[in-house]
């Protein structure tokens, strides 16, 4: 039997996500690495991996309170429409509740979108992989429009796009800050789409909290195509998976259709509510990551052949001469970082850890011969 025939054309040609586990391994197979930043395990040395910088975590672990753990009812359902945590989230953003739809990650509410609003997916590029990747799922057509040269959009050729005067884009993605370039698009460009767009433009503010700049959150009740996306995950609660979504709550309710019944758990809906409210803390964790990147950044700097890019997020994108080699090089030493290979090359992109880990990384990085 061709299983493989079985298989839809758009998913046989996916490349899945790449994503490691915290059990802090990482394959290395003699220097093979495939598109996309996916170093190849197949026979590979496994090497322990001593620092995790790959996947834009927090360095932080928030503290779960064990009373909020004892309450969970596990023999039933967790609430479907995550009240508490809605209106938690409701009071923090200043949004009413009915205007916020909760997805177990920001990923499931990208899924969610595309499957409601259906392609052309229009979306800058180099950015967050997953927009790509879901829409391909769902066999919508993708258009990718290549940044300009500082990283920003390029306007000129994504209005007549969103216009509809040449194709008809129904949903536009755009992360700012962006990842993996870790620039904030400029807020002019933004505007511009959002005002000109015949379609939904989602702005995905995930690395927001690390930022200089304003987030669009107010300029919600002036456009009612604008969608909102934030998540939880790089403010220390990247296990619980909660992300959420916030616009227009006629377009939240249709979005909401398409939700799986009981998609955040029970945990995770109670610890959030719980961690949510330790605002100092998630505070001080904030710009321990924002005073350290600025220092990553100036210590990267230093190194001939490494140019880093500024970043108003939690990570730093830095040029080197060969990719493969310092990816595999600081693999060998105990550091995963992201090979943005197949996405932007030869660059690699680090996450900001403690000091202690940002010391690791860098001292790794010196000995791989750059
Ligand atoms: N958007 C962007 C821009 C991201 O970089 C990521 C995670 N890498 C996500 C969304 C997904 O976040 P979540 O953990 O909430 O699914």
């Amino acid at each position: 039997m061709n299983i493989s025939a079985l298989i839809r054309p758009n998913v046989r040609r996916l490349r899945p996500y790449e994503a490691y586990t915290r059990g802090l391994v990482a394959p290395i197979s003699r220097g093979i690495v495939a598109p996309c930043g996916v170093a190849v395990p197949p026979r590979g040395i496994v090497a322990p991996c001593r620092v995790k910088l790959d996947a834009n975590e927090s360095p932080y672990s928030l503290p779960v309170p064990a009373e909020v753990l004892r309450k969970i009812p596990t023999n039933r359902y967790p609430d479907p429409e995550a009240t508490a945590l809605k209106k938690a989230l409701s009071k923090q953003f200043g949004a009413p509740a009915s205007c916020i739809l909760i997805g177990n990650g920001s990923d499931e509410l990208i899924y969610y979108l595309i499957t409601v609003f259906g392609g052309p997916v229009l979306y800058p590029t180099p950015t967050f992989s997953m927009y790509g990747i879901i829409a391909k799922a769902l066999g919508q057509e993708t258009i990718e429009i290549p940044l300009d040269g500082r990283f920003d959009l390029d306007i000129k050729k994504m209005l007549p796009l969103v216009k509809g005067k040449k194709g008809s884009v129904t949903l536009t993605f755009l992360s700012s800050p962006n990842n993996p370039t870790g620039n904030c698009f400029s807020a002019e460009g933004i505007l511009k789409i959002i005002e000109s767009s015949r379609g939904i433009v989602v702005l995905d503010e995930a690395y927001q909290p690390f930022s200089s700049q304003r987030g669009f959150l107010p300029l919600l009740k002036d456009y009612k195509n604008l969608l909102i996306l934030r998540t939880l995950s790089k403010i220390g609660l990247a296990g619980l998976r909660v992300g959420f979504l916030i616009g227009d709550e006629a377009l939240i309710r249709e979005v909401n259709k398409v939700r799986l019944p009981f998609n955040v758990n029970s945990f995770s809906q109670a610890i959030a509510v719980a961690t949510l409210k330790e605002k100092v803390r998630l505070r001080s964790y904030i710009k321990a990551i924002v005073t350290e990147r600025e220092r990553l950044y100036k210590e990267l700097k230093k190194n001939k052949g490494v140019a880093p890019y500024p970043s108003e997020a939690n990570f730093i994108l830095f040029k080197v001469k060969h990719s493969d080699k310092v990816y595999i090089g600081l693999l060998k030493k105990g550091v995963l970082v992201r090979n943005m290979k197949g996405l932007i090359d030869p660059y690699l992109r680090v996450t900001v850890g403690t000091k202690r880990e940002n010391d690791i990384f860098l001292k790794a990085l010196k000995e791989v011969s750059i």
